[in-house]
């Protein structure tokens, strides 16, 4: 099946094969700054919380249209969910 066909509940893009774009995806995640980037364990658990997620199929956020680990990637960022189901991080 190809990756245009494909519907995943509940997938993120790390569990939808070896897709170039994907990877590029992927690859922009591991050039954002430090500065910027979520750091772990906090990343880990944001994307915990969209995997148990019910709005997300493929990848995406039904909520807001992104790619969630690109969302959840940014510190300053938080799940558009009301109530989000995670959060900024601390004083950013
Ligand atoms: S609503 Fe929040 S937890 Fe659910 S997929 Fe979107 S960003 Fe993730």
């Amino acid at each position: 099946m190809s990756a245009e066909n494909r519907v995943c509940r509940r997938c993120l893009l790390a569990e939808m094969g070896d897709d170039p774009y994907f990877r590029s995806i992927a690859a922009y995640i591991a050039s954002l700054p430090e500065r910027i980037r979520t750091p772990e364990p906090e990343y880990s658990r944001r994307l915990a919380a969209c995997k148990a997620c019910g709005e997300l199929v493929n990848g995406i956020c039904a909520q807001c249209g992104c790619f969630v680990e690109l969302r959840a990637a940014k510190k300053q960022n938080r799940c558009p969910a009301y109530p989000p189901k995670w959060t900024a991080c601390a004083g950013e």
